[in-house]
């Protein structure tokens, strides 16, 4: 539809709380592809496939058949029929995605459907590699950071709100592992786009850096 924002970024930078917060104050749609990687990932942990078996994840990519549903206003994501949400936030499914989307089959399925959806809707989208490959022609887009101690904080806290024990030096080495995983691949690695404007969230609330981005749509879009 053309008036697309895209959104990049290293994990835990906030990209969905505030992609989510952009796309309501503009009556867009909330496209969130970690998500969907994370359902490939679901399928591969169910098929019992190695995330280093790259000629496996190759050949069985095209059964998971992955689609996005919106259910109250919330991205529901369908695997092979099935509403799989409850089954994405896991460190265990983290993990594999941050593996299996290594793969180029699997960027090749993922990307395919999102630029579809960026075609038939205005969207809000977030992921690693939405302002360089999916969505390249979109007007407005934001490559949101933060540093790894911040981001590890965030996790940190996030998880002991749940009640889960956490070493935050463990945390942060695994943000760092997978920031460098992310930024180092051979395929659509993660990358701030030449005409992406960068938002450092570090020191700034969540209204802050939505109200940020909101200013440079408006700017950029009118
Ligand atoms: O953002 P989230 O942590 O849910 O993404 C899960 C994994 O999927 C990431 O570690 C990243 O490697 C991968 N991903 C990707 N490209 C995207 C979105 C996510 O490679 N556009």
């Amino acid at each position: 539809m053309g008036k697309n924002i895209a959104i990049d970024g290293p994990a835990g930078a906030g990209k969905s709380t505030i992609a989510r917060k952009v796309a309501a104050a503009l009556s867009y749609i909330y496209v969130d592809t970690g998500a969907m990687y994370r359902a490939m990932a679901l399928f591969l942990i169910e098929k019992g496939i190695s995330p280093d078996d790259s000629a496996s994840i190759s050949a069985c990519c095209d059964q998971a058949d992955i689609s996005i549903e919106y259910i109250d206003g919330e991205q529901a994501v369908i695997l092979n029929g099935r509403n799989v949400n409850a089954f994405l936030r896991t460190e265990e499914v983290g993990n594999m995605a941050s593996k299996s989307s290594v793969n180029p089959d699997v960027r090749a399925k993922m990307s395919a459907l999102q630029k579809k959806i960026g075609r038939e809707k205005d969207v809000v989208m977030d992921g690693r590699d939405i302002g360089t490959v999916v969505l390249p022609d979109a007007p407005c887009k934001i490559y949101l950071t933060a540093s790894v101690e911040v981001r590890a904080q965030r996790r940190y806290k996030e998880l002991q709100a749940k009640g889960v024990e956490a070493d935050l030096s463990v945390i942060a080495a695994e943000i760092a592992e997978r920031d460098h995983r992310d930024m180092t691949r051979e395929h659509a690695p993660l990358k701030q786009a030449e005409d992406a404007v960068l938002v450092d969230s570090s020191y700034m609330t969540i209204d802050q850096v939505t109200d940020r981005i909101l200013a440079v749509y408006h700017e950029k879009v009118g």
